[in-house]
């Protein structure tokens, strides 16, 4: 069975005295290592120090491609392991829109992680008009086989997929649980060609405007096993509930 998770996206919010506050507040039922945060890097060590007690996993928004060496604002996977990290976001929209990565560098990104044992939660969806082209399922495949390319696993833990649908990130529209759960059925078939077995048991999160009010719905589709979450993760409350539900 593929283990559940429920991991909050920080984006660049949330000031020192904002994570204090949600550190102090969050309740997690059932911890079994599934509840995560990717705050700014900056305050990576901050949030590790405070998430210990609760029992949240830390990690970051995004790593490099790159061994080390002259590579001005990067994040090294070997500096993140020593600081005791535990996973990278990877492939987010944002990235791929604002800052114009592609299917390859992405797919270096992958290997780079999961060699330096972090576990990468590769993140792919369609745009709004790839949607109503009828493209999603060959827009969301094509992004998952470029950025599995050539990467082997062990087991099911050394990876995690987002499905984000772009037009649902931020904007508070859900997709509904069925189409939500038309892709993800898709891409745990692919899933299962290129791993067997293995890939019957990786994680396949839902990300786009999930909040308290919808999320047990959207759980309750076979093939979402748990959420990918930006604004309802700010708040120790919504965090709390989201990770209950999960
Ligand atoms: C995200 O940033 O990955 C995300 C899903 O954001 P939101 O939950 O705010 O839509």
């Amino acid at each position: 069975m593929p283990k559940n998770y429920m991991i909050g996206n920080w984006k660049m919010n949330q000031s020192l005295t904002e994570i204090e506050t949600f550190f102090k507040n969050v309740k997690l039922e059932d911890n079994q290592n599934n509840f995560w945060i990717a705050p700014q890097t900056l305050h990576y060590s901050k949030c590790a120090e405070l998430a210990g007690p609760t029992g949240v996993l830390v990690g970051t928004q995004n790593i490099s491609d790159q061994e080390q060496g002259a590579f001005t604002g990067e994040i090294s996977a070997d500096s993140l392991m020593e600081m005791g990290g535990h996973f990278c976001l990877i492939g987010h929209s944002e990235r791929r829109s604002l800052y114009g990565e592609t299917d390859e560098f992405i797919n270096r990104k992958v290997a780079k992680a999961i060699e330096k044992g972090l576990v990468p939660v590769l993140c792919v969806g369609e745009t709004l008009a790839e949607r109503e082209a009828n493209n999603t399922l060959s827009v969301v495949l094509g992004q998952l086989k470029s950025g599995l390319k050539d990467i082997s696993l062990n087991n099911e833990a050394e990876l995690i997929i987002a499905y984000e649908p772009v037009w649902a990130i931020g904007t508070g529209k859900t997709a509904s649980p069925e189409q939500a759960e038309e892709v993800h059925a898709a891409i745990r078939v692919l899933l299962e060609e290129l791993y067997g077995e293995t890939g019957k048991d990786i994680s396949l999160l839902y990300g786009g405007s999930v909040k308290p009010s919808n999320v047990k719905e959207l759980l309750g589709q076979t093939n979402i096993n748990g959420g990918l979450v930006g604004g309802a993760s700010l708040k120790a409350e919504d965090f709390s509930a989201l990770c209950s539900a999960c």
